[in-house]
């Protein structure tokens, strides 16, 4: 599907009619079990934790709109997350950004660190202070950028170029930007993740984390950990993110509209300090978003004058009929 634009891939990448009766849309496929005609002897699918057709087809239709050549789909973000973590060694380091999602933040410092791994978050605008935080240990640099919530911008392709020339591999959280607005693999990245939860799946009934490489090693070592690890997303939420990312295409220019207007909003009103979204100049890394993204996104910080109880205030005075709670509450 390489010669297509995503708005196609998004259809048809991954789902071929279904051979016995030419249905066009990826059937729900329960079993968990699968017919050997002998012993080890199947038609691609034994045990559906291993593999499953609908999440074979969702798993394609996401790599494809990286442009990866392969993908694995997990319970969740964090679960991606997990299983990626997994394929480090007790005394390795990992890096990450300072402003990393809270959850990914959690993760890192409450549980995995149990397990001898060592973290360390910088702030990735420059180069520097990930170079003074690199030692020989260092094997996975874990990037989110733009960062949930402060939107902080990395620079992806000269942070990969340095990542591997310190032989570590790099994995990119794209949540943010979504496969419409940023592909890291592109970029130079070795793993690019998401929370399909969020833009990906787009209405808010599915939980669920994906991630694309070009690396067949890596993704063979992936694969194996997706199996030994189980965290899978289930056959129907499968179904629901494929029909959930058709109009990924559509809502994302739609989300950058309304971000626009709504900055515009914020920028002139007289209660509001200060506005941060990677599409305003005043951006402080609004240069490299023109150059690694396609777009800006649909995400909007702002500071309201004053500080903590004014913005309190603000909160209680809000409509509260419509804020998901993932996005206004910190789970620091
Ligand atoms: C929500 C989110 C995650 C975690 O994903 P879940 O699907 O909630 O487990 C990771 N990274 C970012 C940037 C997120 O917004």
């Amino acid at each position: 599907m390489t010669e297509y634009k995503i708005g196609t891939k998004v259809i048809h990448a991954g789902q071929e009619p279904e051979p016995t009766t030419g249905a066009v849309i990826t059937p729900i496929s329960l079993s968990t079990t699968f017919l050997q005609s002998s012993p080890g002897v199947h038609k691609g699918y034994d045990y559906a934790r291993s593999g499953n057709p609908t999440r074979d087809a969702l798993e394609k239709c996401l790599a494809a709109c990286e442009n990866g050549k392969y993908g694995l789909a997990f319970a969740s973000g964090l679960a991606c997350l997990t299983t990626i973590t997994n394929s480090l060694q007790a005394g390795d380091e990992v890096i990450s950004v300072d402003d990393v999602y809270g959850g990914t933040r959690r993760y890192f410092t409450r549980v995995a660190s149990n397990f001898n791994l060592k973290f360390s978050f910088v702030d990735m605008g420059t180069l520097d202070d990930l170079k003074a935080a690199f030692t020989d240990k260092t094997k996975m640099v874990w990037l989110e950028t733009p960062t949930n919530p402060l939107l902080k911008v990395a620079d992806i392709k000269a942070v990969a170029d340095y990542v591997h020339s310190r032989g570590a591999f790099l994995v990119v959280d794209n949540t943010f930007m979504s496969p419409y607005f940023q592909n890291p693999l592109d970029l130079g990245a070795d793993i690019v993740m998401h929370s399909v939860t969020k833009y990906i799946n787009g209405h808010s009934d599915v939980v669920m984390g994906f991630l694309a490489t070009n690396d067949e090693a890596l993704f063979t070592k992936l694969k194996f950990l997706q199996n030994s690890i189980g965290a899978v997303p289930s056959p129907f939420d499968c179904f629901l993110a494929l029909r959930g990312v058709k109009t990924l295409h559509i809502r994302m220019k739609e989300h950058e509209k309304n971000a626009f207007a709504v900055c515009k909003f914020l920028e002139s009103h007289p209660k509001v300090d200060r506005v941060i979204y990677p599409g305003l100049p005043s951006h402080p890394q609004h240069e490299i978003c023109k150059r690694q993204m396609k777009g800006f996104g649909g995400m909007v910080v702002f500071f309201v004058k004053g500080g903590l109880e004014e913005s309190k205030k603000f909160w209680k005075i809000l409509k509260s009929l419509l804020w998901p709670s993932h996005l206004v509450v910190s789970n620091r």
